[in-house]
């Protein structure tokens, strides 16, 4: 049977098995190997842009872990929760807010629907205070090749219940090596969640000019370095990626897979009142800290913003009736920005929204019209490309450089995200999206991603995570891929 993905790559398997429980899924497990059978594993199988559902190579049998969907165990007194694989993100965050709402799920911009482990496995982060999912993951059991059973030390000698409080254990870290790699069944898995703040509030700075963003850089970087767990991750995002959430795109443009043009851009730039950059994150904690971050935050970003919203839980209501009263004022559509901000305003609160799911939906024409999107099912054309950028202002102007020029050389608008990984990195997305009904759009797609991979290795931008196509085809020593020529000492 043929498996479809968002990269139009579709895979042939022999079966797909759905087990109910662990004990199903080892007897089942150990049949498949003994018949010498290649399986491949999902957990909610959502990997948008990445591979979805779908094997790295074709042959051997799936084993989906949607079913095997039970919290185990949740410790209110640590926040410490421990989940099976089919856990999703919009389980564990209504579980949370019936334990009493003190903890957050690090949810992240691909909606309810996705697993907690999934995509703590393929290390995907966020914008909450756990941003880097793995990071917060102290335990984990899994199956391994060859049908044994992995638990950490501390679990094999009785001091189960120190294993799931002590992320390393004792003797060598291994848990790391179930990320990104297919090397078990991840059975299941504890994190530690971070604590529900007092207050949360959403900021948006909207930058003066293009001019403004090696500045910008300055400002974060020291942000994230000097403010401590009040800042959250903090979401740097160009002028097309946020229209692509505003804007229907035309039609008789998906088809013709033409894109938009500067003017066209400047256009809707003005229409929407969307400069070159926007900046977004949160700030966490008691009222008064928020009150002086945001302070200090409005005195960093004063020389170069044009506009600032702060956006909570006191505010929003406002914020909404104004939107019920004023929906249009001019040409802007103040009522879909203020939705738009919710949505943001509640995937920092840890509560999953489908507000960023859209983004997949931008060059389909048969966008159906129901709440549960799934991009997979709904035939959106979608490859992200994820390659980590120094947080360094010529190294950002370099980068943002590189995707405008190698995204008009294909005909593609460039639509930019970067997310702090921490004081040192940023984790830049940039989706791909393209008409999956078009052979001609598909093939430029997958084209454009492999130039991106490979004129990006050459400058020293490279990918946290890959898709099936560039799995299939890596290996550490590929000169292609990974190529010796970056001057290291550059930017030295
Ligand atoms: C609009 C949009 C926004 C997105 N935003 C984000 C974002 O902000 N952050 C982010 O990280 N991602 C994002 N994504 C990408 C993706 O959808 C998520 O990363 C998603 O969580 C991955 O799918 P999943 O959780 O269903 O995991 P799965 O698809 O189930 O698993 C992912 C991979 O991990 C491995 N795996 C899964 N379960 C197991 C297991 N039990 N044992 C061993 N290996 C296993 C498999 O190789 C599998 O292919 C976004 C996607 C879209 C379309």
């Amino acid at each position: 049977m043929e498996v479809t993905n968002t990269l139009n790559l579709p895979r042939n398997i022999e079966k797909i098995y759905v087990p109910d429980s662990i004990d199903a899924l080892r007897v089942l497990y150990d049949k498949l190997k003994s018949e010498n059978i290649s399986v491949s594993i999902s957990s909610t199988g959502n990997n948008w842009g990445y591979g979805c559902a779908s094997p790295v190579s074709n042959n051997g049998v799936h084993i989906s872990l949607k079913a095997l969907n039970k919290i185990i165990d949740f410790e209110s007194e640590h926040g410490l929760v421990t989940v099976e694989p089919g856990v999703t993100y919009g389980m564990l965050s209504d579980y949370l807010i019936s334990k009493g709402d003190e903890w957050i799920a690090p949810v992240h911009g691909g909606g309810p629907d996705c697993s907690v482990v999934g995509n703590a496995l393929e290390r995907g982060y966020g914008l909450t205070p756990n941003a880097d999912h793995f990071a917060a993951v102290t335990h984990l059991e899994a199956i391994l090749k060859d049908g044994s059973y992995y638990q950490g030390n501390l679990t094999k000698i009785g001091q189960a219940r120190l294993d799931k409080l002590f992320k390393y254990g004792i003797g060598p870290y291994l848990d790391g090596i179930f990320t990104q790699s297919g090397v078990g069944i991840v059975t299941q898995m504890t994190i530690k969640l971070a604590p529900k703040p007092k207050y949360i509030e959403m900021f948006l700075f909207i930058l003066e000019s293009n001019k403004d963003l090696e500045a910008c850089v300055e400002v974060i970087k020291e942000l994230k370095k000097t403010i401590g767990s009040t800042l959250g991750g903090i979401n740097l995002v160009n002028q097309e990626r946020v229209l692509s959430m505003l804007i229907k795109y035309p039609e008789e443009k998906i088809k013709s897979g033409e894109i938009l043009s500067s003017a066209e851009l400047q256009e809707l730039g003005k229409t929407f009142s969307i400069p070159s950059w926007t900046i977004v994150g949160g700030m966490y904690g008691e009222k008064s800290m928020v009150k002086v971050t945001k302070k200090i935050l409005k005195k960093k970003f004063r020389k170069i913003k044009k506009r600032s919203v702060f956006y909570n839980s006191s505010n929003k209501k406002y914020f909404r009736l104004l939107s019920k009263f004023f929906p249009k004022v001019f040409n802007l559509d103040i009522k879909s920005f203020v939705e738009k901000m919710d949505g943001v305003y509640n995937i920092l609160n840890g509560r999953p929204d489908r507000v960023a799911l859209n983004l997949a939906y931008l060059k389909n024409l048969t966008k159906p019209n129901h709440v549960k999107l799934n991009p997979t099912d709904d035939n959106c054309g979608l490859i992200w490309y994820a390659p980590l950028v120094e947080m360094k202002p010529a190294v950002v102007s370099e980068y943002c450089q590189f995707i405008e020029e190698s995204c008009r050389k294909f005909e593609y608008n460039s639509f930019i995200t970067l997310t702090t990984v921490d004081d040192i990195c940023f984790d830049s997305t940039i989706p791909i999206l393209f008409n999956k009904d078009s052979a001609k759009d598909s093939k430029k797609a997958i084209d454009l991603y492999d130039y991106l991979l490979a004129e990006g290795a050459k400058r020293g931008f490279y990918p946290y995570r890959l898709n099936i196509k560039t799995q299939s085809e890596l290996t550490f020593d590929n000169q292609f891929l990974l190529p010796n020529k970056v001057d290291e000492n550059r930017y030295k």
